[in-house]
């Protein structure tokens, strides 16, 4: 049996007409393998790749360098805040369940949210616009973008861009759904070889590679506001605490940064702020368990020692990488250069950054 998404992401890849583009969250590449027989926690990235070529993608390409520019975006977020005095602390936005919590519970908070959308969406937009250049897709082609991700609430994320007009990924296909349509098809990931991503975008850093684990994410923008700011600081966050506070010097101020999962945590944060009047600068905040490694919409069952294994697996995965940071990244540079001008512009604003949550955002604030 395969979804109703699944079929009719089958039907695009069997009439040839659209170009079809996968890309692949983090959090995937180490759970995907339970599916097919694999240890738990067991990395199959490459494998994924050449069993999503044989499915009938043309393009396949990594999530995680569009957390790379989320990063190098939200790191800048930052920086002016710190130069502004706040508001702080600026909490994460790249999980949809966080953000869901966030306009019911917390209006009043979400003025403090980054404005970067999520990696798939910040992909998509990049694979629509500024690759679409380098493809020189025909004007008869469509391209049909297809998001392999841990989280059915993705599905979501991506119809809520496309209400404003946006239309940056076209379906979101889970870990389970990606898993029973590449079985349906008869393509076993045990005797798929083994294949790179396209290399048209470019090759994501430990700091994106990171951000399907708890903690992944606070670590990844940290450390690349201590590049941008010349400062050789770098910390890592691998502890798969629920509610975590950590301070780090950075450029000369301390800052107090904090990670949490669950969002039965979040509000225990928020209270520990209000009564010891603390002042935090950054929160990473994910909704599920060890991160997006315990998504709705990874293999099941679930339990904690899984989702361990699982993201153990993915900071073990960043850690072959080389580059720590996307502002130590060519690829991205390459990007900004050729086509979004500078961090934190108009151009980038418009394309990365969330017209929709800023909308829904005024709109309970004036409530
Ligand atoms: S933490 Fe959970 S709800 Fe949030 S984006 Fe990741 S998988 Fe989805």
């Amino acid at each position: 049996m395969i979804s109703k998404d699944s079929k009719q992401v089958l039907g695009m890849l069997e009439n040839k007409k659209t170009i079809m583009v996968a890309q692949i969250a983090p959090a995937v590449r180490v759970s995907m393998g339970e599916e097919f027989g694999y240890n738990l926690g067991t990395e199959i990235t490459e494998k994924l790749i050449s069993a999503l070529k044989q499915l009938g993608f043309d393009y396949v390409f990594d999530t995680c360098f569009g957390a790379d520019v989320v990063t190098l975006e939200e790191a800048y977020e930052l920086d002016l805040r710190i130069k502004n005095n706040g508001p702080f602390p600026l909490m994460t936005s790249c999980c949809i369940g966080w953000r869901n919590h966030g306009l019911q519970f917390y209006p009043q908070k979400l003025k403090k949210l980054s404005t970067c959308m999520a990696p798939q969406i910040t992909l998509g937009a990049l694979i629509n616009s500024y690759l679409l250049k380098y493809l020189k897709v025909k004007d008869d082609k469509k391209v049909g973008v297809v998001s392999i991700m841990p989280c059915i609430l993705k599905k979501q994320e991506a119809k809520q861009e496309a209400t404003i007009g946006l239309e940056e990924v076209n379906f979101v296909l889970t870990t389970k759904e990606c898993a029973d349509l590449l079985k349906y098809k008869n393509i076993d990931l045990k005797k798929c070889g083994k294949t790179d991503f396209d290399k048209y975008l470019g090759h994501a850093t430990q700091a994106g590679k990171k951000f399907g684990a708890t903690g992944g994410v606070l670590e990844a923008v940290i450390n690349t506001y201590a590049a941008m700011k010349g400062d050789k600081t770098r910390i890592t966050i691998d502890d798969d605490k629920p509610l975590n506070e950590y301070s780090v010097n950075i450029d000369g101020k301390k800052l107090n940064i904090a990670k949490v999962w669950g969002l039965q945590n979040l509000d225990k944060i928020i209270e520990q702020i209000k009564c010891e009047k603390k002042e935090i600068h950054l929160i990473e905040v994910m909704a599920c368990p060890f991160g997006c490694v315990g998504g709705p919409g990874q293999p099941t069952p679930v339990n904690n020692e899984k989702n361990k294994k699982r993201a153990n697996a993915l900071r073990k995965y960043a850690k072959q990488e080389n580059m720590e940071t996307p502002y130590d990244n060519k690829d991205i540079r390459k990007i900004y250069n050729l086509y979004l001008d500078k961090i934190g512009t108009e151009k980038t604003k418009e394309l990365l950054h969330m017209g929709f949550i800023h909308s829904k955002i005024k709109n309970n604030l004036k409530r």
